[in-house]
């Protein structure tokens, strides 16, 4: 699973993109940690949100490839709240899946899922995967 636009080297398209999908002042974030105090999925991320949030400012897409923090993320607004510098980092989280996403790659494949784990899964559950983690 890799992230497009310049994924080699920092690039400052990378940091527009994000700020654009995402609609926040990434450059903003002074690296105080609290998000990831606050994100109860942290223990779930290879990296944790402040770091993501590092590589997210500096537009180094290339430390996010394969990572699976912003999947992890659980839209949960925790950190967001309670961020000083007003930064939605859940937007932020959204925004790095969708660039991925948006070039047609998929986080689950649905197709990938075995049949009787469909009829254990609550559909309500499949249908919130499908839409966040499928392009
Ligand atoms: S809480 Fe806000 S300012 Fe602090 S590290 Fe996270 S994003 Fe940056
Ligand atoms: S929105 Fe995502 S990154 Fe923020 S606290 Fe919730 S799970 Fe963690």
């Amino acid at each position: 699973m890799t992230l497009p636009l310049n994924p080699q080297r920092v690039s400052v398209d990378s940091i527009s993109k994000i700020k654009e999908l995402s609609g926040e002042n990434i450059k903003a974030c002074m690296q105080c940690g609290t998000c990831t105090v606050a994100c109860p999925m942290a223990e779930e991320m290879d990296f944790f949100p402040r770091k993501v949030m590092h590589f997210s400012q500096f537009g180094m897409l290339s430390r996010m490839e394969d990572i699976n923090s912003y999947w992890k993320c659980a839209s949960c607004h925790s950190c967001s709240v309670r961020c000083p510098r007003g930064i939605d980092i859940a937007k932020v989280m959204e925004s790095l899946r969708l660039l991925v996403l948006r070039t047609n790659k998929n986080y689950i494949e649905p197709s990938q899922i075995p049949k009787e784990k469909l009829k254990e899964y609550p559909g309500i559950m499949m249908v919130a995967g499908f839409r966040k983690l499928t392009s």
